[in-house]
């Protein structure tokens, strides 16, 4: 089973996206193993941003991203990096197709609502920022019966 980081942005918890987020991660058959809300620090949001540290961008999207609450899960299941990606769509939501979240719920590239690892590397890296071990819960979801051959 493999594990990614996601966080619902503080776009997606200003704008009460968080229950249908969560909903659609849930409903696809991806596992919640790790869920916490709180406000991202200024020193763990450029680390977790540190490859994007040279961009035009960087300060306005650490700014943001410690700007309020977000919420951050650890989510489980099979390819469920490659999954949640294809379920966030294309970084910038004018790109986003119909039917995934930033191509639902987002117009703008600094105000995409979510974000997901990139890779296995990345979602590592991501999971150790934001999670001790402890945190991360281990339990089979009583549909994994039906959801995998
Ligand atoms: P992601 O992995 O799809 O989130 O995209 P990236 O890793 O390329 O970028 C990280 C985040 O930085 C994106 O989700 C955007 O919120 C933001 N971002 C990326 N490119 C731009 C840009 O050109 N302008 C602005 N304002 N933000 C950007
Ligand atoms: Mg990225």
């Amino acid at each position: 089973m493999e594990q990614t980081y996601v966080m619902v942005k503080p776009d997606g918890v200003q704008r009460g996206l968080v229950g249908e987020i969560i909903s659609r991660i849930e409903k696809r058959g991806l596992k919640l193993v790790a869920l916490r809300m709180n406000v991202i620090s200024e020193a763990t949001a450029k680390e977790h941003y540190s490859e994007h540290a040279a961009k035009p961008f960087f300060p306005g999207l650490v700014g943001f991203i410690t700007s309020g609450p977000s919420v951050s899960m650890v989510v489980a299941g099979k390819d469920a990096i490659r999954v949640m990606r294809a379920i966030n769509g294309a970084t910038n939501p004018v790109d986003a197709a119909p039917g995934t979240i930033r191509g639902d719920f987002a117009l703008d590239v600094g105000r995409n609502v979510i974000h997901a690892s990139d890779s296995p590397e990345a979602a590592a890296r991501e999971i150790a920022i934001h999670f001790k071990d402890s945190e991360i819960g281990n339990y089979s979801r009583i549909d994994e019966v039906c959801l995998y051959e």
